[in-house]
C-alpha cells in the first residue's frame, strides 16, 4: 500500500471529546471517524486492524469445533415475546416497527435466533454437541456511549451458542470456549484475565469475564496475591476469618451526637475507628424493605443484597420509607427497633463486640451494641463489597484491586432458553429433552480499543504484530531523491512479494512528518531510508514498541525483517495459553 493514496487523516490535536487514550488514538491515528453518540465507521487502517481480530477469532472458534453462522440483525418481537426478554430487555434495546406495524428489534445479543434456529433444525443427540458463532454487528442503545467504541451503540462481537445434551457436555463446552478465549487474547497480545462473575439477569449459572487489564476500564476486579482466585468485585466473595471473642458485655447507652450523620463524623466524635461501627442502610427490593447491617468501613455489594433478599434489584429507600422504618430521618438508622423490615446482616458485622450504631432517633446514637445479643438478624450472609486488603478464602493471601476492560464473557446459561422456546432434543433412550445451552461472547470492537489502551506511548499506538494495519513502513527521508526513492521501492516490492504487510510512505512530506505518522499509527517496523547510511549501503530497522534500533545492510534488510516478523507472529501462537 501506498500511503500517498491511502485515506490516513492523522491528527496532531488531542480532539476534545475523546478522554481515554484509545478513543483519542483511534481517531488521531485514523483508524476511524464518528457518526454519531456510540456510532462509529472504520477508515482503512482501522478496518485491517479489525481484520486481523477477527481472524485470530475465526481461527480459535474454528479449532474449537465451532461452526460460522450469519444470523440476522433485525429479529422479530414474537421470538422475544417467547422468553420474555421483549420486556425485561429494557431501554437498552433498538425497537422498529416495518411498514405494516409489525414489531422488530435490532439484536443486542442472539441467545433467541439461535435456540429457534436449532429447535428446528437439530433432533437427535447424534447432532450434538453443536457449537454455533457468528461475528457480526450488535445494536445496544446503551445510556451513556462513551469511550469511542469501547461503549458503543453498535459494535462488532463474536457470539457462540453451545448445544450439549447433559450438564456435563455443557462443562466440556464452556472450558473448551474458556481456553480459546486465553488464546485469541494472547494472540491479541492483550494481558487478559479471566475472573469469576456474577450471572445476574441473564440467568444461569457459572460465568467468567476475560478482563484487560487498564486503568481505563469499567470494572473494578479483585485477585488473590497468592491463589488463582480472581473476581469482579460484583461477584467476589468476602471471607470474614474466625475471631475469638472476648466476652464483653458492655451496656448499651445512648449518646447525644448532635448532627453526626456520616460514618467520619462518628469516627472523629467517638474517637473509635469505622470497623467498630455498626452502620445501618435501608433499602428496597421489589416490595419489601430490608435493613443491610454491615461494619462501618464496608460497603454494601447490592447484587447479593438483592439474592439474599430474594429480588432482581435494590436500591436505597426513600426518606419516607426509612423514616416509617426507622422514626427517624436519614442518617440515625439502626438495628435495634426496627419495624416492617427484615435484618440482612453481614458476618463480619456479627463480629463486633460492643459497636456504635444509630439509635433510630435525630441525633442520637448507641454506644456498647452487640449483634446476636441486642438485635437478631433475619439472615446472616455476604452482603459486602470485596475491596483490595480483604483476606483471601485461601486463606494465604490478600486481595488486590485492579480495573478491567471486560472483553469478553462465558457463561453456562442451561436450560434459561431451551425450555421457554422449546428447543428439545431426542436422547438414546428415546425421551425428549431441552438442550443444554451456554454462551459466549467476544467484543471484537473493544478488544481493540483494549489493546490500545495497554499498547501505546505518549506518541502513539504500539501494535502488537499479530493485530498491526500493516507490519512495516518503509520511508525514504526525502521521497524525491532518486537513490532514496529506488531502495525504498525495491525493498517495498521485496518485502511485499515475502508475505511481510508492507506501507511505502512516497509522500513528499517533511521527514519530521512522516516519523511523527509512523509512530502515531504504530507500525511494529520502520524502515527508514536516509541520505548517510545508504551511502553506506545500509538502511535503518527501527522497532515501535522498544526503540531497537539496527542498521542493516541493504542486501540483507528483506530477509533480517521477514525473518523478525514471521518469528514474531509465530510466537504470538506459540506462547498463548490454553
Ligand atoms: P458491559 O457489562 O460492558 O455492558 P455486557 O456484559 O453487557 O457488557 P455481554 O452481553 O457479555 O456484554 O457481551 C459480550 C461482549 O461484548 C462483552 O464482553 C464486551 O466485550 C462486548 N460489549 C458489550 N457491550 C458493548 C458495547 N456497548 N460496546 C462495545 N462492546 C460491547
Ligand atoms: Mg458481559
Amino acid at each position: 500500500m501506498r500511503m500517498s493514496k491511502l485515506l490516513m487523516p492523522t491528527l496532531r490535536e488531542v480532539p476534545a471529546e475523546a478522554e481515554i487514550a484509545s478513543h483519542q488514538l483511534m481517531l488521531r491515528a485514523a483508524m476511524m471517524r464518528k457518526v454519531a453518540a456510540g456510532i462509529y465507521s472504520y477508515l482503512p487502517l482501522g478496518y485491517r486492524v479489525l481484520q486481523k481480530i477477527m481472524r485470530i477469532v475465526r481461527e480459535e472458534m474454528d479449532a474449537a469445533g465451532g461452526q460460522e453462522v450469519l444470523l440476522p440483525i433485525v429479529q422479530p418481537a414474537e421470538l422475544w415475546h417467547e422468553t420474555g426478554r421483549w420486556d425485561d430487555y429494557g431501554e437498552e434495546m433498538f425497537k422498529l416497527s416495518d411498514r405494516h406495524q409489525r414489531l422488530f428489534c435490532l439484536g443486542p445479543t442472539h441467545e433467541e435466533i439461535t435456540t429457534a434456529l436449532v429447535r428446528n433444525e437439530v433432533r437427535s443427540y447424534r447432532q450434538l454437541p453443536l457449537l454455533l458463532y457468528q461475528i457480526q454487528n450488535k445494536y445496544r442503545d446503551e445510556i451513556r456511549p462513551r469511550f469511542g467504541v469501547m461503549r458503543g451503540r453498535e459494535f462488532i462481537m463474536k457470539d457462540l451458542y453451545s448445544f450439549d445434551r447433559d450438564e456435563q457436555g455443557l462443562d466440556e463446552s464452556y472450558w473448551t470456549m474458556f481456553h480459546a478465549y486465553q488464546r485469541i487474547f494472547d494472540r491479541c497480545g492483550l494481558k487478559t484475565r479471566p475472573v469469576e462473575a456474577d450471572p445476574g439477569a441473564i440467568g444461569g449459572n457459572q460465568t467468567h469475564e476475560f478482563m484487560a487489564i487498564a486503568d481505563a476500564g469499567e470494572a473494578e476486579i479483585v485477585y488473590c496475591s497468592s491463589c488463582d482466585y480472581a473476581a469482579n468485585v460484583e461477584k467476589a466473595e468476602c471471607f470474614t476469618p474466625p475471631t475469638d471473642p472476648v466476652g464483653r458485655e458492655d451496656p448499651v447507652v445512648e449518646v447525644a451526637t448532635p448532627g453526626m450523620r456520616t460514618i467520619e463524623d462518628l469516627e472523629k466524635f467517638f474517637n473509635r475507628p469505622a470497623s467498630e461501627m455498626i452502620k445501618t442502610l435501608i433499602y428496597r427490593g421489589g416490595d419489601q424493605v430490608a435493613a443491610a447491617v454491615l461494619r462501618g468501613d464496608h460497603a454494601v455489594n447490592e447484587i447479593k443484597l438483592a439474592r439474599a433478599i430474594g429480588c432482581l434489584e435494590v436500591e436505597l429507600a426513600d426518606e419516607r420509607t426509612i423514616e416509617e422504618v426507622t422514626g427517624a430521618p436519614l442518617g440515625f438508622a439502626g438495628p435495634i427497633g426496627l419495624k416492617g423490615c427484615k435484618i440482612i446482616a453481614d458476618p463480619a458485622v456479627m463480629a463486633i463486640e460492643s459497636g456504635i450504631a444509630g439509635g433510630n432517633a435525630v441525633d442520637v446514637h448507641l454506644q456498647g451494641v452487640k449483634p446476636g445479643r441486642d438485635f437478631t438478624p433475619d439472615a446472616v450472609v455476604d452482603i459486602r463489597k470485596a475491596q483490595p486488603g480483604d483476606p483471601c478464602h485461601c486463606g494465604e493471601g490478600v486481595l488486590q484491586g485492579a480495573r478491567g476492560i471486560e472483553v469478553g464473557q462465558v457463561f453456562k446459561l442451561g436450560t434459561k432458553y431451551s425450555v421457554p422456546l422449546g428447543a428439545l432434543f431426542t436422547d438414546e433412550d428415546g425421551e425428549e429433552r431441552p438442550l443444554i445451552m451456554g454462551c459466549y461472547g467476544i467484543g471484537v470492537s473493544r478488544t481493540m480499543a483494549a489493546i490500545i489502551e495497554q499498547c501505546h506511548d505518549v506518541d502513539g499506538i504500539c501494535w502488537p504484530v499479530s493485530v498491526a494495519p500493516f507490519h512495516v513502513d518503509v520511508v525514504p527521508v526525502n521521497y524525491r531523491d532518486e537513490q532514496q526513492r529506488e531502495a525504498a521501492e525495491r525493498i517495498y516490492q521485496d518485502l511485499t512479494e515475502a508475505g511481510v504487510e508492507t506501507i511505502i510512505d512516497d509522500r513528499n512530506e517533511r521527514p519530521g512528518v512522516k516519523f511523527k505518522d509512523a509512530d502515531l499509527i504504530g507500525f511494529p517496523i520502520r524502515i527508514t531510508i536516509g541520505p548517510r547510511a545508504l551511502a553506506d549501503g545500509q538502511v535503518e530497522v527501527r522497532w515501535r514498541a522498544t526503540g531497537e534500533e539496527h542498521l542493516i545492510s541493504l542486501s540483507e534488510v528483506v530477509s533480517h525483517v521477514q525473518d523478525r516478523i514471521t518469528r514474531a507472529i509465530a510466537d504470538s501462537k506459540s506462547t498463548s495459553r490454553g
